[in-house]
């Protein structure tokens, strides 16, 4: 079995790993993340030592926090780009990797990892197109279109879309810095606490706040079903966490959508159509592996 090596690159933590897939992660540390110099360099250290005790690597995939450049062709390719983290603006992040290992690297958002080993390992195989989301701090959206991660431009920005707003109902704001009331300015973590002046783990499964939030997550549904017309959607993130909202999500996609789409995936299987993830807490590490894999593949 090839040994591949992973980093989730978060914004306040790097997890690094080594192994060859769910079940087979072989070792694993984790870091906060400082400046890039210094964080980068305990990757690579990292690295190195599980090589001389195991091995070789087939490759390392990088699935990190952005924006970022994920175009291997594009000279800041392996970049992050505008991120207001200190430090960590134009840094790059997969060069050093690159010049101390030779072997091909993956280097992606940490959502288009996520989706891609939902697709080879999870809760999306056999799919060629599907959507992931992640509904924490923020909200993003990873997408396999033809069985290949969409990146256009640059990538998507899923959680940024504008929703509909009824300001009488709900009369909160938003708290997205460029957008306010975009998909994540109403619909992630920090918008529910900062509405309800409670986080959302610490409100009851009966709290009006999760009609709300269902509300919002359908509406961005079927603006994704009607634009990417996804095979399956995937929702994950600490907010998911509460069960009930699956159920209230499903529900009002359906309302949402009106009977427009009419695919007996969503008309009658709707509890196999939007669904939690099937990797749980390693999924991030894993979308790493993944980025990795497809790199060497694509190689
Ligand atoms: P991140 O997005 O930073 O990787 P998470 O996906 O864990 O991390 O998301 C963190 C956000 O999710 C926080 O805003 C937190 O309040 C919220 N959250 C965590 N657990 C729950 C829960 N059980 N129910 C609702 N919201 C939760
Ligand atoms: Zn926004």
């Amino acid at each position: 079995m090839k040994l591949y090596g992973g980093i989730e690159a978060g914004g306040t933590k790097f997890v690094c790993a080594v192994g060859t897939g769910p079940g087979d992660i072989q070792a694993e540390v984790r870091f906060p993340t400082t400046q890039p110099a210094e964080t980068i360099q305990q990757a690579i250290d990292f690295f190195q030592a599980q090589i001389a005790k195991r091995g070789p690597l087939a490759a390392i995939g990088v699935a990190s926090f952005g924006p970022l450049d994920p175009h291997p062709d594009s000279p800041t390719f392996g970049h992050i780009t505008t991120t207001p983290k200190p430090g960590w603006a134009n840094a790059d992040l997969v060069g050093p990797i690159q010049q101390t290992f030779n072997v091909p690297i993956g280097f992606d958002t940490d959502v288009n990892g996520a989706a891609l080993s939902e697709g080879k390992w999870g809760a999306a195989q056999s799919l060629d197109t599907f959507l992931y989301f992640t509904i924490g701090t923020g909200i993003g959206g990873g997408a396999l279109v033809n069985g290949r991660l969409l990146h256009g431009l640059l990538h998507p920005e899923m959680g940024h879309i504008t929703l509909p707003h009824d300001w009488e109902a709900d009369p909160y704001p938003g708290h997205c810095p460029y957008h306010g009331d975009c998909f994540e300015g109403m619909a992630a973590g920090p918008a529910i606490e900062e509405r309800w002046q409670t986080k959302g783990q610490d409100l009851p499964p009966n709290h009006p706040a999760w009609e709300l939030e269902a509300h919002y997550i359908a509406l961005a549904m079927r603006s994704f079903i009607c634009t990417l017309s996804p095979q399956r959607i995937i929702l994950g993130g600490g907010v998911m966490a509460q069960p009930q909202l699956f159920s209230l999500v499903r529900q009002k996609t359906l309302a949402a959508l009106n009977g427009y789409v009419q695919s007996p995936a969503i008309l009658d299987n709707i509890e196999t159509y939007i669904v939690p993830p099937g990797l749980g807490n390693q999924a991030g590490v894993l979308g790493a592996f993944a980025l990795g894999m497809m790199a060497e593949a694509d190689h």
